[in-house]
């Protein structure tokens, strides 16, 4: 059957020749690898129909899937970095910075907005792992203080979404200030008696873990979220002994007492409004 058999040898097709479904039409689940309409997937929060996997998210889908009609007013929306340490590891700060903006169409790793959620007024912080691993300098830092500070004169509850690396490296000292910085603002929250509300998304790591991110009145986080210090490697070489099995993810922290509850993102927005009327 010799025209089974290709006879051309080498024949190749450049990617844009090659035909495929529309871009963006079908998401697959990175977990199950199961695929499923984008929009669906979409409407079901960015969650997995099939594994419930919950993909990673920025603060443009957790406004739109928080804030009642996707309705809000941002603060601070053109705060960006200086480079007050003129730094330069594989390329300087101040190109990365600029590229990474470009790239993510973000200002920052953090943005900060008000409106209503399930007819309450909220002030939330969301961060954008998409800019340089949702890392923790100075603009990060500002934007918190400030939204807190917002949450403060006008007694409306704060919620924190974290998802980060942790500090940032390109600002070293000026990065680790911010951990005294949030967390000092969080205690006149807290004075003052209005509610904060920490969520912790996949994964909240090194600084952000040791300040804010645990210093909410709730500790919240979505399932199956890495949530730690130090990475795994260096614990275990640390310690000289084998972690116990699901180490850092949300469950074990959970069951050892560092957090309040798991939260589907399908549910998120209706826990919080439940947990918020119950406060006020
Ligand atoms: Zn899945």
């Amino acid at each position: 059957m010799s025209w089974f058999k290709r006879t051309v040898k080498g024949i190749q097709t450049p990617t844009e020749m090659k035909r495929e479904a529309p871009d963006g039409l079908w998401y697959q689940c990175p977990n199950c690898k199961k695929a499923m309409h984008t929009r669906e997937h979409k409407n079901n929060a960015y969650t997995c129909i099939h594994c419930n996997y919950h993909e990673k998210i920025g603060s443009e889908a957790y406004f739109k899937i928080l804030f009642d009609d996707g309705i809000y007013t941002e603060l601070d929306a053109n705060m960006h970095s200086g480079d007050p340490l003129n730094f330069v590891d594989t390329k300087p700060y101040k190109d990365r910075l600029r590229s990474t903006e470009k790239k993510s169409g973000l200002k920052d790793a953090a943005r900060t907005a008000y409106g209503k959620m399930a007819d309450l007024d909220i002030v939330i912080t969301c961060m954008d792992f998409g800019f340089i691993g949702g890392s923790m300098g100075s603009v990060v830092g500002e934007k918190i203080a400030r939204g807190i500070e917002y949450a403060l004169k006008n007694k409306v509850p704060f919620l924190m979404i974290s998802r980060s690396g942790g500090a940032r490296m390109m600002e070293a000292g000026f990065s680790l200030m911010q951990m005294a910085k949030t967390s000092a603002r969080l205690a006149q929250l807290a004075e003052a008696g209005i509610p904060y509300i920490s969520l912790l998304t996949d994964p909240t790591t090194g600084g952000v873990t040791a300040s804010y991110a645990m210093l909410g009145d709730f500790n919240i986080s979505e399932p199956q979220a890495l949530i730690g210090f130090a990475g795994p490697r260096v614990i275990k070489e640390t310690i000289g002994k084998e972690l116990p099995k699901g180490f850092q993810t949300a469950e074990f922290i959970l069951e050892h007492g560092f957090l309040d509850f798991i939260v589907d993102r399908k549910d998120l927005k209706d826990k919080l409004a439940s947990l918020l009327r119950m406060l006020a």
